[in-house]
């Protein structure tokens, strides 16, 4: 299955927030909370990110429904309560650098981004790595994006406060590891097929305290970047 994504050349007038999925969005939160998600952060950052423009727009009328979708290059975008559920795991405060392994469509990084997070990102599907800048961008929305392998991490820019892996990891990256700082946390899905979300806290170089967080199920995480 292929799926478009918007051209290259999307005017800022496209680009439209209207009543319709504001309102929509507000049940999307409310669902979010019925669902257990309790961090007031993260479920106004959710109510304010036009979840609609990061997906296809024969999806619109579904953008607020809490389920994943389908984006370019067989991956998917997040399922709101799975980003909502990592964010709240991650507890950002604002000005902390974190670190996304699995960009997408970017939605993800958008809501770190209004948590007020220092985002560093990367994408191995060069067309999604694209997208989401573009449309970040658009947004106003400011972050790192690469264009890489996540397993390496951004040993440039480490450590960071927090790290997210939005792809299904056959193990810890260890890279990711050496890259958190002492008392940074790691949230990351472990696992063929389904995963365990595993929280991660790092107490000293070497030691790691390591919390088993229920079942969810992600597309995997793949080793080096993509072809262009
Ligand atoms: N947070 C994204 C989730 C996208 S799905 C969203 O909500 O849209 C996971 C993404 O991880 C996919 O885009 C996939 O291409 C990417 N990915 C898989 N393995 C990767 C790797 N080793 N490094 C970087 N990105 C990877």
């Amino acid at each position: 299955m292929s799926f478009k994504i918007p051209p290259s050349t999307l005017p800022l007038s496209a680009v439209k927030d209207l009543p319709k999925h504001i309102g929509r969005r507000r049940h999307l939160v409310d669902q979010l909370r019925e669902k257990g998600i309790t961090d007031q952060r993260v479920l106004d950052a959710i109510g304010r990110v036009p979840r609609h423009l990061f997906i296809d727009s024969s999806f619109e009328d579904f953008a607020y429904q809490d389920t994943a979708f389908p984006i370019a290059a067989e991956q998917t975008i997040s399922q709101p309560y799975t980003v909502a559920f990592q964010s709240q795991c991650l507890n950002v405060e604002p000005g902390e650098k974190v670190l996304e392994i699995g960009t997408g469509s970017g939605y993800q990084t958008a809501v770190l981004c209004e948590l007020g997070a220092k985002v560093f990102s990367i994408e191995r599907q060069h067309e999604l790595f694209l997208f989401a800048k573009r449309m970040l961008n658009q947004l106003n929305y400011s972050y790192t994006g690469k264009y890489g392998d996540g397993y390496q991490g951004m040993p440039t820019y480490a450590p960071f406060d927090k790290i997210i892996v939005t792809a299904g990891a056959r193990e810890i990256p260890a890279a990711l590891l050496r890259q958190l700082s002492v008392d940074g946390i790691m949230v990351i899905p472990v696992g063929v097929g389904t995963q365990k979300m595993l929280l991660i806290k790092k107490d000293k170089d070497n030691d790691y305290s390591v919390k088993k967080l229920g079942d969810f199920r992600f597309v995997p995480m793949l080793e080096e970047k993509a072809g262009e």
